[in-house]
C-alpha cells in the first residue's frame, strides 16, 4: 500500500489538473474526471463537485477493484471505466474529458484519422467506441476494447479517455487529442482531407524512437 505522501501528492495533482481541464476548455462544470494510480490504490475525482470548489480532501481513494478506502464524497460515476483501463493497460493515470471537438468527431465518425503525424503520440488513428450509458460496465468494456494499441479512445456522443505513465502525460494526450480533432474539423471545412498512411505513421514512430534512443546515448 502506498504511503500517505503518495496519495497526498496525487490528491493535490488531481485538483490542479481539474483546474487546468476547465481552463483549457476540456470540460465544463463537474463533467469529466481524472484518476491517478498509486500502488494498489486509485485516487479519483468525486462525482458532482464543481471543479471550482474542489479541494484535495474531496478526492476519493479506492482499491483497484473499486472498494472505497477513503471517500468523503461519492467517487466519479466513471470509476468502473477508470479501473478497467488500469486493469487492461500499464496506465498510472487516466483523464476523461467532455471536450467539444472530440465529441463532434464522435457524433459523425468511426475514428479520428491521421490528419497530422503527431497522432503517433496516441498510437495511431483514434477509434470511436460505440455508445453506452455513462457509468455502465458496457461503456468501460467498449472503451478498453477500442484502446487496443492506443493511449486514447473517443467515446461516441460522450467524450474521450486518455491514459499515461503520469498524470501530466495523460493530460497532454487529452490536449493533443482535442487539437487533432480540431485540425480534422478545419481540414474538412476546406474539402476532403489527405490522410497519412500506416506506412507514413510507422516511419514517424520509428524516427521518434531513434531520436529518443539517441538522447539516451548522450547521457
Ligand atoms: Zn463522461
Amino acid at each position: 500500500m502506498p504511503g500517505n505522501a503518495d496519495l497526498q501528492t496525487a490528491r493535490e495533482q488531481l485538483v490542479s489538473y481539474c483546474g487546468r481541464m476547465v481552463a483549457d476548455g476540456l470540460a465544463v462544470g463537474a463533467a469529466g474526471n481524472l484518476s491517478v494510480r498509486a500502488g494498489d490504490m486509485v485516487a479519483i475525482t468525486p462525482s458532482g463537485v464543481s471543479y471550482a470548489d474542489l479541494v484535495p480532501a474531496d478526492i476519493c481513494v479506492t482499491t483497484l477493484t473499486g472498494e472505497e478506502v477513503d471517500a468523503p464524497e461519492t467517487p466519479s460515476s466513471e470509476l468502473p471505466m477508470h479501473l478497467a483501463v488500469y486493469a487492461a493497460t500499464g496506465a498510472a493515470a487516466v483523464v476523461h474529458t467532455h471536450s467539444a471537438e472530440v465529441i463532434a468527431v464522435s457524433a459523425t465518425s468511426a475514428e479520428l484519422p491521421a490528419v497530422h503525424y503527431a497522432i503517433t503520440g496516441l498510437g495511431g488513428p483514434v477509434r470511436v467506441a460505440a455508445y453506452a450509458r455513462f457509468g455502465s460496465a458496457g461503456l468501460a468494456e467498449a472503451a478498453v476494447a477500442a484502446l487496443a494499441g492506443r493511449s486514447a479512445v473517443i467515446l461516441q456522443n460522450h467524450g474521450a479517455v486518455c491514459y499515461g505513465a503520469t498524470l501530466p502525460e495523460a493530460y497532454d494526450r487529452a490536449v493533443l487529442l482535442e487539437w487533432l480533432a480540431r485540425v480534422y474539423r478545419l481540414a474538412r471545412a476546406h474539402g476532403v482531407p489527405r490522410i497519412l498512411s500506416q506506412a507514413e505513421l510507422d516511419e514517424v514512430a520509428a524516427e521518434a524512437r531513434r531520436r529518443r534512443y539517441g538522447q539516451r546515448r548522450q547521457r
